[in-house]
């Protein structure tokens, strides 16, 4: 075996998978399977389509590429708005995108135009996050300027909030988008298909009945892949929280102080490290570190142990009242948060497990 590891539970991904797109088909809403944080692994990816996803979206061109490369036949959509550099290969590889920037989105009709293509755009629209976005009182003119571009099909209106500003999801800014796509369709004599109405953070306005109706579709990613919702702080109900587990290996066990000896400067990343002292400790240490993980995002199975911190490769544990008796070579395993997750399947030096 190789360590670290993270080993990835492809059927409790499926029926979280299913679970979500029930849930969603009730209130008529279509989830597009978010991969970028598994940075669309193949057999992650081929677990969310057997789980009912029809549409898939990823952040970055390359994963996209791929997937389309291993012969994914299916709607995939970057989205991150584009660079204008990389104008061509979204054209290439992506059904459609998720845009902001009406000067990008010409690029893109440009491309799309050379190469004999339609490409989907979706209109990004910044209800209050403060992320991605155009401001509410911009969108029907930038739509009429998109209708205008021949190599684009303008598809429809999206939002994101949680990620960035944190905002909640609310019947109230899920209702600004379905209202322009009103005033789109009389204004323009089209129909609005697509009103892509946020992610895993949205899910509790379906639950509740309270998104507004006209939302088609939510871009789902974390709730698919941990059965948990950061910006609302709880697990999504009716899923499962044990589709991922990191496994590390321990290469020293020692009793020490709490404290360190010596005059204090600072530490590796540059900060200047605060102790308590708390007597001797039984000490151990995992081979993982900030190159790998966002350690802040590691909840230890056992919670008896504790952990006290990391450097770049050394992840430093107090297993004083560890359930279980750690020793060099035991392996100690940890649930994660989506950031950690994040960074974990980002590392070169963490295996990814199908299991
Ligand atoms: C990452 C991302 C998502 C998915 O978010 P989750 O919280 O993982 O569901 C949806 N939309 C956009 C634009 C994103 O960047």
């Amino acid at each position: 075996m190789i360590y670290p590891r993270v080993e990835i539970n492809l059927s409790l991904i499926r029926e979280n998978t299913r679970y979500i797109v029930d849930l969603c088909g009730r209130s008529g809403i279509e989830v597009m399977g978010i991969t970028k944080g598994v940075c669309a692994m193949p057999s992650v990816v081929r677990a969310m389509v057997d789980g009912g996803v029809k549409k898939l979206g990823d952040s970055r061109i390359k994963n996209i590429k791929n997937m389309k490369c291993s012969g994914l036949n299916m709607p995939i959509y970057l989205i991150r708005i584009p660079m204008p550099s990389e104008a061509e290969e979204v054209v290439r590889w992506a059904e459609g995108s998720f845009n902001s920037e009406p000067e990008v989105i010409r690029l893109l009709s440009e491309k799309a135009r050379a190469m004999d293509k339609i490409h989907k755009v979706i209109l990004m629209v910044d209800v209050g996050d403060l992320r991605e976005g155009v401001m509410p009182e911009d969108v029907i003119q930038i739509v009429g300027r998109i209708l205008e571009m021949p190599g684009v099909e303008f598809e429809g209106l999206g939002t994101n909030v949680g990620c960035y500003g944190g905002v909640l999801p609310s019947y109230e800014n899920t209702k600004i988008l379905v209202d322009l796509a009103g005033d789109i369709e009389k204004r323009y004599g089209i129909k609005v298909k697509t009103i892509s109405g946020g992610n895993t953070a949205t899910l509790k306005l379906v639950e509740e009945g309270r998104i507004a109706p006209g939302v088609t579709q939510l871009r789902v990613g974390e709730g698919i892949l941990l059965g948990t919702d950061a910006t609302n702080c709880r697990n999504v109900p009716g899923t499962s929280q044990a589709t991922m587990l990191l496994k590390t290996e321990i290469i020293e066990v020692k009793v020490k102080p709490s404290k360190p000896i010596g005059e204090l400067g600072r530490d590796a990343f540059g900060n200047i490290p605060v102790f308590e002292d708390r007597g001797p400790m039984k000490r151990a240490i995992a081979a993982l570190g900030k190159q790998d993980c966002r350690i802040e995002g590691l909840i230890p199975v056992d919670d008896n142990i504790e952990i006290l911190g990391a450097s770049s490769d050394h992840l430093l544990l107090n297993v004083t009242q560890a359930k279980r008796d750690i020793k060099v070579g035991s392996i100690v395993e940890f649930r994660m948060t989506y950031g950690a997750m994040l960074s974990l399947m980002t590392s070169p030096y963490v295996d990814k497990v199908p299991v």
